[in-house]
């Protein structure tokens, strides 16, 4: 796992933590979660990144190696295109 962090433009609008599944006030800088491979799958909050790394690390893995638990996964390729495009 990977973290990649950006500057966040769209403060008006709420970020929803991979890790936790919740939606959460947005912050300045937003941490992107990614693969090894850099693609990336998610936000995390401030709470998930205050356990740390390895924590994040654990349950980043967890949440690829359930396929049960992935329905809350933003998977990058998985956005939803409108309709006759
Ligand atoms: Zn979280």
């Amino acid at each position: 796992m990977q973290l990649q962090i950006e500057c966040n433009r769209a403060l008006s609008q709420k970020q929803f933590c991979l890790i936790c599944n919740h939606f959460f006030e947005p912050t300045e800088a937003k941490v992107i979660i990614c693969n090894d491979q850099g693609d990336a799958f998610g936000e995390a909050c401030p709470q998930c990144l205050g356990k740390g790394f390895n924590w994040l690390s654990g349950r980043f893995e967890q949440l690829l190696s359930h396929p049960q638990k992935r329905e809350g996964i933003h998977f990058p390729r998985n956005r939803k295109v409108p309709a006759g495009v």
